[in-house]
């Protein structure tokens, strides 16, 4: 009879007889309820925080994937299930990448579960690139049994080895060492000499990196201030956000290189955030020959690489990661600073479940752990130039570009006035033709920027007036030559130009959607009437590819974009192919406008600077702005100096007028004050409710419900707007509706979404997204 003193709860039935503890287990489902299971005796030590357990969920024996969030012994007040099984040996996040997602499924309206499960790479979820194996270790001699059993002559050699290297071994290498099997070994176990046990080792092995071989620069002035200033706060510890706002080749990335240096040799770590299609070779070696050891985290890796890396950084192995959105979640010990270069990249944003914006989670994880961060870019976001002007965050300028090398001049083509020959190739007008041709025979290179890809980005039919769109999606659909591109891209908007009578094509090549991936053979005929016989309009990089071919015939040129960059390596190949010299023409999409610094580029010319201006988003003018100033700051980086020639047809557009100039500051006050008009960011915080279904009545009766409820929270310091089509109506064949919410106040945002989110009876067939702080608005 136990004693009812020491156990006073002896008298009562036992509910669990086998719990030793309880779990709090999350789903990766859209769900804000945290599970409570009981832990049996036999998993008590291994049932941590941070691993996933298999346990019942749901009626009968359905068995689930959950992730443990807390262990404790508070016995709750109804009946729990029993957790099943334990899958990971270690850990997969650490205490505050737990917390830090806890944050996140709150701000970004999703399930915490959701979120980290998000997070966490399918790599090191599979333990890609390592491997259980056995693992044999001597007993010491006292342990053995009086009487020791007999052994085999293989068995007594192979335990005089154990016992001559002490510790414990991989049994394979035992094995291989004293010619034995197996089951010699675990002969050796069974009768009590040596004891197995399973470890997890390295099987994928990183390649060496390289020893750091460069030594810091020595800054000017302006740089020598900034790092001061962030290298005091490092020193002195605790949150702290900069914004350095350095024009492009003002040395950013020397001054961010000497403040990670001052966190390295405090044993500490470092992050650094870019864009990931910055993650260029070029990028990372510029880390790597300054600290040798780098981590890099992006999704072009393999999953064993990829793994390796996350659990490199996990034991602390690293001192520096390099890595794209997702690197936020790195999960690092022992962190010292974060860098986000080029914050204002919209590709920091995720655009699916969780929809978090990296630089911004990047903000509350250095707040969180109290380390200063810092915001690079050389035309920020308005949402932190914002923040800098109000004071929150501490602004450093790098207004000058290194050694003296002045801003290139940049020139207005006026396409209005351009006079434009007839025939198929108008992308190059011919004051940019003459530019170039001077440009390279005078050894310089060239850069052109034409954001769109494929052929002909629009199929009109003459007769019936209407434009190929994609069946499931309400986008035009863009013709390409060669290849099959991929299934996503760049948003391309049809242009047609007046007067001319557009091209016949053959069936060679494939029409496709940006969007959503669908392909077809080129129609001969209308898809709509079914009569008129197709035309061919509009420019892409495919075309421009074919116009360089013929105006400058022998020049070497290389088409960088979504298509051409498919095969792994090709970014880095053609690149390098540039900067060699090689190739004297580098033209595509905006991912020739980053990261590039070859000197020996002294001509940048932009194709067609309005293609993104008439977007329906309130931040058209800002990313054109942002273009525009990043492709510029690719020429020029040399001692022969370089220009920049912009093709538009709205020359007086301020922002186009503005980023001729450089002139961000007057840009972004303007654009400030545009925004403050309309209460749009940053002047108020926004989220962006997305309904979608297949049926199209049946969203816009869902969009309208939720007008209905959001509309009366107006006066609790709410904008409403909407809901509306969203501009691209339809997409893979999903019908779109959209409401946008604004207010000043992020709670109250924030308290009115919950609670209509709350009182809103779901429909079957009916998806509701809400994005925080969107940065998508189509
Ligand atoms: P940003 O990131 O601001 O565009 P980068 O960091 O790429 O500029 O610097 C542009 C070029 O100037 C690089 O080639 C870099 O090595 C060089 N550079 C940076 N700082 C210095 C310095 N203090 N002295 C000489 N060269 C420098
Ligand atoms: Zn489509």
């Amino acid at each position: 009879m136990p004693d009812p003193l020491l156990f006073p709860d002896a008298h009562l039935p036992l509910e669990q007889p086998t719990a030793a503890g309880y779990a709090q287990v999350i789903f990766n489902r859209p769900l804000t309820t945290v599970f409570t299971y009981g832990i049996p005796a036999s998993l008590i030590h291994e049932v941590v925080p941070g691993k996933r357990l298999i346990v019942p969920l749901g009626r009968g024996d359905a068995q689930a994937i959950g992730y443990c969030v807390d262990v404790h012994q508070t016995k709750p007040e109804r009946k729990t299930k029993l957790v099943t099984r334990v899958i990971d040996s270690d850990p997969l996040f650490t205490p505050q990448l737990l917390k830090l997602t806890q944050w996140l499924a709150d701000y970004y309206f999703c399930g915490w579960g959701q979120a980290l499960d998000a997070v966490i790479p399918a790599a090191a979820k599979a333990q890609a690139g390592s491997r259980e194996r056995d693992f044999i270790t001597a007993v010491p001699d006292p342990l053995i049994p009086i009487a020791p059993p007999r052994l085999s002559k293989k068995q007594a050699i192979a335990l005089q080895f154990l016992r001559d290297h002490p510790g414990t071994h991989e049994a394979r290498h035992v094995v291989d060492q004293t010619d034995c099997s197996l089951a010699v070994l675990w002969g050796l176990v069974e009768r009590g000499y040596a004891t197995r046990e399973k470890r997890r080792v390295e099987t994928h092995l990183l390649p060496p990196r390289p020893l750091p071989t460069q030594v810091p620069l020595s800054l000017n002035h302006d740089q020598q201030k900034a790092m001061e200033a962030i290298v005091s706060k490092i020193d002195a510890g605790g949150f702290h956000t900069f914004l350095l706002y350095g024009v492009t080749g003002s040395g950013k990335t020397e001054v961010y290189l000497q403040a990670i240096d001052r966190v390295v040799r405090a044993g500490k770590q470092a992050l650094v955030m870019v864009p990931e299609i910055s993650l260029t070779p070029q990028a990372i070696q510029r880390f790597e020959a300054r600290f040798g050891s780098v981590a890099v985290l992006h999704s072009h890796l393999t999953d064993a690489d990829r793994g390796s890396h996350w659990r490199r950084i996990a034991v602390g192995n690293v001192p520096v990661i390099v890595g794209a959105r997702s690197a936020v979640f790195a999960p690092t010990a022992n962190l010292g600073l974060i860098v986000v270069d080029e914050e204002h990249e919209a590709s920091f944003k995720q655009e699916s479940t969780p929809r978090y914006h990296g630089r911004d989670l990047a903000i509350v994880r250095a707040q969180r752990e109290g380390i200063p961060i810092v915001l690079g870019s050389a035309t920020p976001s308005l949402e932190s130039w914002n923040n800098a002007s109000k004071g929150l965050y501490t602004q450093l300028d790098l207004p000058e570009r290194v050694s003296g090398r002045p801003l290139p001049p940049v020139g207005i083509i006026d396409m209005r006035h351009e006079k434009i020959p007839s025939g198929p190739y108008k992308a190059i007008g011919p004051s940019l033709e003459s530019a170039m041709k001077q440009a390279i025979q005078a050894d310089g290179q060239v850069i052109l920027l034409l954001n769109r890809r494929g052929f002909d980005t629009c199929l009109f039919c003459p007769d019936c007036g209407q434009t190929i769109k994609c069946k499931f999606c309400d986008v035009a659909m863009t013709y390409h030559r060669d290849g099959k591109p991929k299934q996503t891209g760049d948003l391309t908007m049809p242009r047609t130009i007046q007067g001319y009578k557009g091209e016949q094509r053959d069936s060679s090549g494939i029409v496709v959607c940006h969007y959503c991936g669908f392909e077809m053979a080129p129609p001969k005929r209308c898809t709509t009437c079914g009569v008129g016989s197709l035309r061919y309009y509009g420019l892409g990089t495919e075309k421009l590819e074919e116009e360089l071919a013929v105006k400058f015939p022998g020049i070497a040129a290389a088409r960088m974009d979504a298509d051409a960059t498919k095969k792994a390596g090709s970014h880095a190949r053609i690149f390098r192919a540039f900067q060699s010299g090689e190739i004297r023409i580098l033209f595509g999409t905006q991912m020739i406008a980053k990261g590039l610094d070859v000197p020996t580029v002294t001509l940048v010319g932009v194709i067609y600077a309005d293609q993104a201006l008439h977007l329906p988003d309130f931040r058209a003018s800002e990313r054109t702005f942002q273009l525009l100033a990043q492709v510029a700051g690719r020429a020029g980086r040399g001692d022969h100096g370089g220009k920049v020639l912009v093709q538009t047809f709205h020359p007086d557009h301020p922002c186009i007028r503005l980023a001729t100039k450089h002139d961000y500051r007057t840009f972004a006050q303007a654009e400030l004050a545009a925004r403050a008009m309309h209460q749009f960011p940053p002047s108020a915080r926004l989220a962006r409710i997305i309904l979608r279904s297949r049926d199209a009545l049946q969203v816009e009766r869902e969009a309208t419900r939720w007008g209905q409820m959001l509309h009366p929270l107006q006066p609790q310091g709410l904008k409403v707007l909407g809901p509306a089509e969203a501009p691209l109506k339809k997409l893979e064949g999903w019908y779109r509706y959209h409401v946008l919410v604004l207010s000043g106040s992020v709670k109250i945002l924030h308290g009115a979404l919950k609670a209509v989110q709350a009182a809103y009876q779901p429909v079957d067939g009916v998806e509701v997204t809400i994005d925080v702080d969107p940065m998508g608005m189509m």
